[in-house]
């Protein structure tokens, strides 16, 4: 008897593609894309790790990273959106501020430099303001 094709479903999801899924997932990739990237269905991974305890694991920590990763680090988005409060994500969001169109023009009253600020200077300042 001559091999034929294999009987049943082909394992499609094998040690080797959970790794590559799992990496992908871990660089930021979307799971949809990475299922679709490795020829697999998007549920398959969910699947397996309602079977498979350390794989489940495995995919936690791979989704968590990858949620880092996909924070676009030093932009008012990564502030603003992801709440990162990393020094990049935090003065690009100072910068971006600043430069706003609201804020564009405005006038800044400074207090005097050989002053301290006090009751009555803040009340000066703020009178003079208008
Ligand atoms: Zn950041």
């Amino acid at each position: 008897m001559t091999a034929g094709p294999a009987r049943g479903r082909p394992c499609t999801f094998d040690e080797h593609a959970q790794d590559a899924y799992l990496a992908l997932l871990a660089t930021g990739t979307r799971i949809g894309d990475a299922a679709d990237k490795l020829g697999i269905s998007r549920r398959t991974p969910t699947q397996l790790a309602g079977r498979d305890r350390a794989f489940a694991a495995r995919l936690a920590n791979a989704k968590q990273a990858g949620r880092t990763a996909r924070i676009p680090h030093g932009t008012a988005g990564g502030y603003t959106n992801h709440a990162c409060r990393c020094r990049p994500c935090t003065t690009a969001a100072v910068h971006s501020r600043s430069n706003s169109p609201d804020r564009k023009g405005a006038d800044i009253h400074h207090l005097p430099d050989t002053q301290q600020p006090t009751a009555t200077t803040k009340f000066l300042t703020l009178a003079d303001v208008g």
